[in-house]
C-alpha cells in the first residue's frame, strides 16, 4: 500500500464553505414522480408529496400568490405554488433568491388546477422548499433556450441539454433498447454475452485505427474498429453464440453523421451452414425493438411491390425483402435503398448505345408529374448535390418534349439502337413528368450511382409523393406518415473484393486500377460457393456470403460467413489482398482458425443508428450522451488535451 502523506501544516488558498453547506447533504427523498400524480391525479389530490428535481422555470413573484415550476427525471414538470400562509415566510426567502436550474426538493399537497380548455391538471402547494444545490447565471441565461431548443444549448453545457425531456426520452428508450436486445439473444436464442478487450493490437480492418502507446520503446496498442477479430477467435473457442453491446473506434472522417467512437451489436454463430441462420436471429431482434420496444410496426414489400405489416417473427424462415447487390444497383442505384419508396429506374441499353464504352449501361427515372409549377426543383440539378457527374433531367413540359432523347443523339451523347415508337412505349411519359438519366458501369462499384442519388434527391424533395401503398385485408392504402413504417430489406451477393478506385476525385467518371483489389467489406468473408474457382481465374467476378441489413435507406448492419479455413484465408490475405506481412498481422486469426475452428458467420448492428431511427432522429448525437463535436472534440470536459513533455517522454513520443 502506498502510504498517505499527512500534511501537517496546511496553508489554504481559499476557505472551507460554511457548515451550513452540510444541509444540501440532508434532505427528504422524492415520495413520488410528476409521471405518477400526471397519472392518476384524483387518487393524491390534497394528499402530501415529496418531488425531487429541478427548477424548470425561474419563480415569478408576486404579492399573494408566487409560482415556480420542478422538473423531475421524467423530463415533465409541474406548476410549484407558493403562498405565505402555507409556505412559511422562510421558504418563501429561499424562493425568492432561486435561479433556474437549481436542484431542489419539495414538499407539497396535490390541488386542481385551473384550466383554460377545463383539461384537468394538478400544481403542488408548496409547504416545504429546500434548495440542493445553487445553480448559476449562465444556466438563467439560457432558460428559452432549453424550452425551445435543447439541442441548442452550448455543447460545453451537454448536462444542460441532457436535463430537458427530449434527450431525457431518447437515453432512456435506449436504455430500454439495449435491455430488450440482450433479453432476446439470452433467452430466445440461447447466446452467451462476452466482452472482448479494447486494447487490442494494430492491424487493418478498413478504416484507421486509434493508437493507445505504451510504456515501452514503440509499443502500441490500438483500439478496436471491431470486435471482429476476437469474435471470430471466440468461434474457436468452444462458444457457439456470442454477442455484445460492443464499444467501437474508428479515426475517420467525422463530417458525415459520425463518431469516433460508437457502438454495436455485435454477434457471431458457429456451426451454421447458411447465413439465414444468422439472419433469423437479426430478424428476431430488430422485430422486437421495432415492435415491442418502440411499438412501430415493420413492414415488408410483397411480390406485389406493396408494403405489408410484419405479423411475426418467423423462427424457421427469413422474411425481410431479400434483394441482391446487383438488382439494389440496377433498380434504385444504391446498396441500401429506401424501400418505402418505389421509383424503380427502367434500362435502356436495349434501344440506346451509351459513346462512353466503359460505362454501357444506360438507364432513366421517372417522377410522373414531377414538374412543380412547370419546373424542376432545382435540388434535383444542382451540381452540389451530387459528386461526380449529374445525370440529364428533362422536363417533359410540352408533347414534343416526349422525344426528349433526339437531342442526345444529335449530341452523339447516345446512339439509338431500337425504334422511337418502342422506346416510346417502355417509358411511356408524358407532359407534366420529368425524366432523368445517366450511364454505370456493368458491375457498379459508384455507390450512389448518379441516378441513385437522384433518386435519393427526389424522395426527400416530394415529401412522400412516391411512396408505395400499403396492403391490408380491407385494401390499399396510399397515405400514410412514411416515417412511422419501417421497412426492414437485406442485401446480398456483393462483389467480394473491389478494383481499387484511383481517381482523382474530380473527374466525371471514377477509374479503377482492375489489378489491385481491395475487399468490399472485410477480408475475413468468405466467397459464394459457385464463384470458389473465380477466386484464383478472376477476383473481381466472385461474389461474397456478406448480407447487408438495410432498414428505410439506412444500412443498419452488416455480417457474413466466414473462411473458417486456414489456408483459404492465407490465400486471400496473401495472393488476392497482397498483404505481405499477413502473418504479423494475423497470425493469431490463422492460427486460432488452423485449431478445428468450426464453420461460422455473424454480423453487426450499429446501435445508435437503430436508436436515433427509433426516437425519430436523424442525428446519433440524439441518442449517445457524450458525443464528440465535428472535429472530434469533446466539448464537456475538452478533450483531447496535450500533456506534459514529461509524460510524453515516459512514452517515447516526441513533440515536433
Ligand atoms: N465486424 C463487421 C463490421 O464492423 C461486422 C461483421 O462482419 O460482423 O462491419
Amino acid at each position: 500500500m502506498k502510504q498517505i502523506l499527512v500534511r501537517s501544516f496546511i496553508r489554504f488558498k481559499s476557505s472551507l464553505p460554511p457548515l451550513s453547506t452540510l444541509e444540501k447533504f440532508n434532505f427528504r427523498v422524492s415520495t413520488h414522480t410528476i409521471n405518477q400524480v400526471n397519472e392518476n391525479i384524483d387518487e393524491y389530490l390534497n394528499q402530501p408529496i415529496v418531488l425531487n428535481g429541478h427548477l424548470n422555470r425561474k419563480p415569478r413573484l408576486m404579492a399573494k400568490n408566487s409560482f415556480a415550476e420542478i422538473r423531475d427525471s421524467s423530463g415533465n414538470s409541474v406548476q410549484l405554488i407558493f403562498r405565505p400562509e402555507s409556505t412559511g415566510e422562510k421558504h418563501f426567502q429561499t424562493i425568492e433568491s432561486s435561479m433556474v436550474e437549481e436542484s431542489c426538493s419539495v414538499e407539497g399537497l396535490v390541488k386542481l388546477k385551473e384550466t383554460r380548455d377545463g383539461s384537468k391538471q394538478w400544481e403542488l402547494l408548496v409547504t416545504n422548499y429546500q434548495r440542493l444545490n445553487e445553480s448559476n447565471l449562465d444556466a438563467a441565461r439560457l432558460e428559452n433556450l432549453k424550452h425551445t431548443n435543447p439541442q441548442d444549448l452550448p455543447p460545453h453545457f451537454r448536462y444542460l441539454q441532457l436535463r430537458s425531456k427530449k434527450y431525457q426520452d431518447n437515453l432512456k428508450i435506449r436504455s430500454k433498447l439495449s435491455n430488450l436486445i440482450r433479453s432476446t439473444f439470452i433467452e430466445s436464442h440461447d447466446f452467451t454475452e462476452i466482452e472482448t478487450p479494447l486494447l487490442f493490437k494494430s492491424t487493418p480492418e478498413g478504416a484507421r485505427e486509434f493508437l493507445v502507446p505504451t510504456r515501452s520503446s514503440n509499443l502500441f496498442y490500438a483500439l478496436p474498429q471491431s470486435p471482429q477479430q476476437y469474435k471470430q477467435i471466440l468461434m474457436s473457442s468452444g462458444f457457439t453464440r456470442y454477442f455484445q453491446l460492443a464499444k467501437c473506434f474508428r479515426d475517420e472522417d467525422l463530417r458525415a453523421d459520425r463518431q469516433p467512437e460508437f457502438t454495436q451489436v455485435d454477434l457471431e454463430m458457429s456451426f451454421v451452414s447458411s447465413s439465414d441462420q444468422v439472419q433469423i436471429v437479426v430478424e428476431d431482434v430488430i422485430y422486437q425493438v421495432f415492435n415491442k420496444g418502440a411499438e412501430l410496426p415493420m413492414y415488408i414489400v410483397n411480390e406485389k411491390g406493396n408494403l405489408i405489416e410484419l405479423k411475426n417473427f418467423n423462427n424457421d424462415k427469413t422474411q425481410f425483402t431479400k434483394l441482391t447487390y446487383q438488382d439494389a444497383l440496377s433498380k434504385y442505384g444504391i446498396d441500401k435503398p429506401d424501400l418505402r419508396f418505389d421509383l424503380a429506374f427502367k434500362n435502356l441499353s436495349a434501344y440506346f448505345t451509351n459513346n462512353n464504352e466503359d460505362f454501357p449501361i444506360v438507364e432513366a427515372c421517372v417522377l410522373k408529374q414531377g414538374l412543380v409549377d412547370g419546373k424542376i426543383p432545382k435540388a434535383l440539378t444542382d451540381s452540389l448535390n451530387y459528386n461526380r457527374r449529374k445525370p440529364f433531367v428533362i422536363g417533359i413540359k410540352k408533347p414534343a418534349d416526349i422525344k426528349w432523347y433526339r437531342k442526345f443523339v444529335e449530341k452523339g451523347i447516345l446512339t439509338l439502337r431500337g425504334e422511337e415508337t418502342a422506346i416510346d412505349n417502355f417509358l411511356s411519359v408524358e407532359v407534366g413528368d420529368i425524366v432523368a438519366f445517366s450511364d454505370r458501369m456493368e458491375i457498379p462499384y459508384e455507390n450512389p450511382t448518379p441516378l441513385g442519388k437522384f433518386r435519393q434527391l427526389a424522395i426527400s424533395e416530394y415529401d412522400n409523393k412516391w411512396q408505395r401503398p400499403i396492403e391490408t385485408s380491407e385494401g390499399l392504402i396510399d397515405e400514410y406518415d412514411a416515417s412511422k413504417v419501417f421497412v426492414g430489406s437485406w442485401v446480398v451477393d456483393f462483389p467480394l473484393f473491389n478494383p481499387t478506385d484511383v481517381s482523382n476525385g474530380d473527374e466525371a467518371y471514377p477509374s479503377y486500377d482492375k489489378s489491385n483489389f481491395e475487399s468490399t467489406h472485410h477480408p475475413f468473408t468468405m466467397v459464394k460457393t459457385e464463384d470458389y474457382k473465380k477466386l484464383s481465374s478472376d477476383p473481381l467476378a466472385a461474389h461474397g456470403e456478406h448480407y447487408d441489413l438495410v432498414v428505410n435507406g439506412v444500412e443498419v448492419g452488416g455480417g457474413s460467413r466466414r473462411v473458417h479455413d486456414a489456408k483459404l484465408q492465407q490465400f486471400i490475405f496473401e495472393e488476392i489482398l497482397g498483404i505481405e506481412n499477413y502473418r504479423q498481422l494475423f497470425g493469431h486469426l490463422l492460427d486460432a482458425l488452423s485449431m478445428g475452428c468450426p464453420p461460422h458467420a455473424g454480423l453487426a448492428i450499429g446501435f445508435d443508428r437503430l436508436c436515433a431511427m427509433v426516437v425519430g432522429s436523424s442525428s446519433i448525437r440524439d441518442v449517445i450522451a457524450f458525443p464528440k463535436n465535428q472535429s472530434g472534440v469533446d466539448m464537456v470536459v475538452e478533450s483531447p488535451t496535450s500533456v506534459d513533455e514529461k509524460v510524453l517522454k515516459e512514452y517515447f513520443i516526441k513533440s515536433l
